[in-house]
């Protein structure tokens, strides 16, 4: 046999049991019986079989635990120990944070498709529902967004009631406490659809439900704390805001400046142990209503009054009440033009007895560890649905209006140009709904996914930054002026509050996504690094051996699955599906498995100094972020009865290509980037965007009623009632069917023909009716339809008394102000 053949069979033979991720040992022993036919068969020369035996005593010498250990795992060991990036304790609980799920599988380079697709599909209960069909849509039907937001700078007192009647701010409370008690998933819709009518409603509502008192004395309350507060906060007799922010601490939220220190002093007439604070928040939401006020500061005790031994117990919770002495509050920020209640607040000496402690004592300290773990799950909800929530109405409206508005004879939504921004629309709310619905299932199931929380937050909410932005192109002249009857708005202006709150986003895509994940869920990192620090010498270096060996393997394995998959295009990669989106599922192995490859290649590479490279860090957070979003795609198309009508919305949602490219093009080490091309895209790049006709059958949904249109708007508040453009504009929408062949008869029979010489509709319907081009029912029928048009695509206007705001702040006080910060 030839020497060519024998090479191929030892190379195919490596990269199959590289695919399949055999043992070191098991590899061993294929090896050794290959080597044997070789050497009993071929006709290799001398040395060259002496070479081959060589790296079979090598091999063998591998599968020895104590020369592994002695000549490789030690040694490297302290290297490693060196290249370790230091970790605050920060750090370390936001890494600790929350459970791995999904994100785990995508970290694998083979992620098991059987853990997401069984998983149960979200679903309302009945109470659900009726609470969505009921209290929900009566709230959206009390709102006046522009008296909200411009008239009032306030929601009027009969919402404020009807939300705290109603137990909108109970949805996480138990119902032991007489809260609501709702499913993330259900939490979740009831953002969706206040939002689509009023971002300040919807943020209202969003903070309670979210990171702040209520969720804190869930989790780490002592029982005397609940029993006392819960019930109050589900009856909505205390407003609960949480005040972690400051003039000095941002993005850096650890690093507040604010300090309790435990003292005696006098409280209520007698002498007790308290802790005196000193803080200045701002940008609190609900602060300026808040009667209860969630406070983070850095706890002392100088006199070891505790008795705990430490002076310095590092950020702490408390709650404290509004009419505290010392305490200023009321004054109010004003977001963007969406003024809901939102401010700053200073302490000066507050003196508080101890109990104000969230958990009390022994939770001293543990404040960055509380938030940081709720914050998992609150991410994942408040803002990825209330950006959802919006995007989904921005296309129900773009869709209805792209239809009815004309401009050269035709509706706009016909033009090419106009055609491509709404299917981007379309395409990025079903990514949206996907990853809210499947996410929030997920943590009914009982995760608490800290990654994707980020990964939803960052994506979400910059997917909703476009659709606004499109849904402002397609409208127009009409979506910029503001008044009553401008229904986007104020949702445009509402997108920027949406990126910066709960960790803005440049932040959390350069610091967090991958950064937490790589460690997090990267099935060998952890290990490594738990046992880097294990104190007993011995286990360490055990735990240490195997972790590295199984890490080495993996990443030779996602090397050779990245370039066997990129050379076949992931056709015989094993998946759930064999129907319409295998292929999509197939694609994702693919990623999955470059993803890895790349991931160990940085991490081995750059070490520590990754951290410090934000770009390459984020790239591989768009990368996992894309596979991410594309697999709650695929899992939500199934969760909706696999609708084949839906299909070109799934296939917008690949895009980690390019993610990954950015980062190879990128990479500091040149040699390194060029292998890592090798074993990603020997074939170069074999995705593309999204066709011209992919975006237009999408449209051609969007456009007209369909259930496409239905099923990715689903959940908005859409009722047909005067004051609700959204129903208005869809009602348009249906009568369009039978207008648009009326307008086309009276242009073509009559416009053209010259026997119709009008300018505008209302002219030209007469004169149809007067010549027998339209009879009497068909020219109400118009002119009904005309004024419906007309009505929806009229803009306000005002005085400028009216629109002047009417009082100024007086300069000294910003002065003041500004010098106090
Ligand atoms: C309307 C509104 C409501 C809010 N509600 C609350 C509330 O209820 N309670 C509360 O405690 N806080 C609240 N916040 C505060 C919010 O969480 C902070 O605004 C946010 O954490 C960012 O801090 P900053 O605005 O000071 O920005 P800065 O920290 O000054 O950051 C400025 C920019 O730099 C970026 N950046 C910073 N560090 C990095 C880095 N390492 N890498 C890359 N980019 C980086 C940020 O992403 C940001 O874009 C609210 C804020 C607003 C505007």
């Amino acid at each position: 046999m030839s020497s060519i053949f024998w090479v191929l069979l030892f190379i195919a033979g490596a990269l199959i049991l590289a695919y399949q991720r055999v043992s070191l040992r098991l590899a061993t022993f294929a090896y050794a019986a290959a080597l044997l036919t070789y050497t009993w068969f071929g006709a290799g020369s001398l040395a060259w079989n002496f070479a081959l035996w060589l790296v079979l005593a090598a091999l063998v010498l591998l599968n020895l635990d104590a020369f592994r250990i002695r000549f490789i795992s030690r040694p490297f060991l302290r290297t490693y120990r060196r290249m370790l990036p230091s970790m605050s304790q920060t750090e370390k609980d936001a890494l600790e944070a929350g459970t791995v799920w999904w994100d785990g599988e995508l970290f694998t380079g083979g992620p098991d498709w059987e853990k997401l697709m069984s998983a149960a599909v979200p679903k309302l209960s009945p109470e659900e529902q009726a609470f969505l069909d009921g209290p929900c849509e009566e709230l959206c039907r009390m709102t006046d967004d522009w008296d909200i937001t411009h008239r009032r700078a306030d929601l009027p007192p009969q919402l404020w009631d009807y939300i705290k009647a109603k137990g909108f701010f109970a949805m996480i409370i138990p119902k032991k406490y007489g809260g609501l008690e709702f499913s993330a998933y259900a939490h979740s819709c009831v953002l969706v659809k206040l939002s689509s009518r009023s971002g300040v409603v919807a943020s209202t509502v969003a903070v309670p439900n979210s990171l702040g008192p209520a969720e804190l004395l869930l989790h780490y309350g002592t029982e005397e704390q609940r029993a006392y507060y819960l019930p109050r906060l589900a009856r909505g007799e205390e407003v609960p805001c949480f005040a972690l922010t400051g003039p000095r601490a941002g993005s850096d939220a650890a690093s507040i400046p604010d300090t309790g220190v435990v003292c005696k002093g006098m409280y209520e007439g007698r002498e007790i142990i308290g802790i005196k604070l000193n803080f200045s928040k701002r940008y609190i939401t609900l602060a300026p209503v808040a009667t209860v006020l969630g406070l983070a500061f850095k706890l002392y005790d100088p006199d070891l009054l505790l008795g705990d031994g430490r002076t310095e117990f590092g950020i702490t919770c408390a709650l404290i009440p509004r009419n505290t002495p010392g305490v200023t509050i009321g004054r109010r920020h004003f977001p963007l033009n969406n003024p809901f209640q939102n401010g700053p607040i200073q302490g000066k000496d507050v003196f508080v007895p101890i109990d104000v402690l969230i958990g009390g004592v022994k939770m001293a300290g543990q404040g960055w560890r509380m938030l940081v773990e709720q914050l998992s799950v609150g991410r994942c909800i408040s803002l990825p649905s209330s950006a959802t929530g919006a995007s989904k109405a921005a296309v129900f409206a773009s869709g209805a209006y792209a239809r009815i508005r004309k401009q050269f004879n035709t509706s706009v939504g016909n033009f090419e140009g106009v055609a491509e921004v709404l299917a981007r629309m379309a395409g990025h709310t079903y990514i949206m709904d996907a990853a809210r619905s499947v996410t929030a299932g997920a943590i009914d199931g009982g995760e608490k996914p800290s990654v994707p929380a980020a990964m939803l937050k960052y994506h979400l909410t910059e997917l909703a930054r476009s659709v606004g932005n499109d849904a402002m192109d397609v409208h127009g002249g009409k979506g910029i002026c503001l008044g009553p009857k401008n229904y986007l708005g104020r949702g445009y202006e509402m997108v920027p509050v949406a990126i910066t709150v709960e960790g803005a986003n440049m932040l959390t895509r350069s610091l967090i996504i991958f950064g937490q994940g790589a460690i997090r869920c990267h099935p060998f990192v952890l290990r490594e690094m738990n046992a880097a620090k294990e104190k007993d010498k011995r286990k360490g270096v055990r735990e240490f051996d195997s972790a590295l060996f199984g890490h080495l393997g993996f990443t030779i394995s996602n090397a050779v699955r990245s370039f066997v998959m990129a050379l076949t295009l992931a056709r015989f990669s094993r998946v759930p599906e064999s129907g319409a989106t295998q292929r999509y599922f197939q694609h994702i192995n693919r990623f999955s498995a470059s993803f890895a490859f790349a991931t160990d290649v940085a991490m081995l590479s750059l070490g520590g100094y990754l951290k410090k490279k934000e770009s390459l860090s984020a790239r591989l957070g768009d990368v996992l972020s894309c596979m991410y979003l594309a697999s709650m795609v695929l899992k939500h198309y199934d969760n909706e009865g696999n609708q084949a009508e839906d299909l070109p919305l799934v296939e917008w949602a690949y895009r980690a290509q390019e993610q990954l490219h950015s980062f190879l093009r990128n990479f500091p080490n040149r040699f390194l980037a060029g292998f890592m091309r090798v074993c990603i895209f020997p074939r170069g790049q074999t995705y593309h965007a999204p066709s011209d006709p992919l975006g237009q059958k999408i449209v051609d949904a969007i456009l007209r009623t369909s259930m496409t249109r239905d099923r990715a708007t689903h959940g908005i508040y859409r009722t047909v009632e005067a004051g609700n453009a959204l129903g208005l504009l869809h009602e348009a929408l249906v009568l369009a069917d039978t207008a648009e062949p009326l307008e086309k008869r009276v242009r073509v029979e009559g416009v053209k023909t010259g026997r119709i010489t009008a300018l505008d509709m209302p002219g030209q319907i007469q004169q149809a009716l007067a010549v027998g081009i339209l009879s009497e029912t068909e020219a109400a029928v118009l002119r009904d339809y005309d004024r419906r048009v007309m009505d929806l695509i009229h803009v306000d206007d005002f005085t400028t008394e009216e629109l002047a705001a009417g009082v100024a702040s007086p300069p000294e006080v910003r002065v003041a102000r500004v010098s106090n910060a």
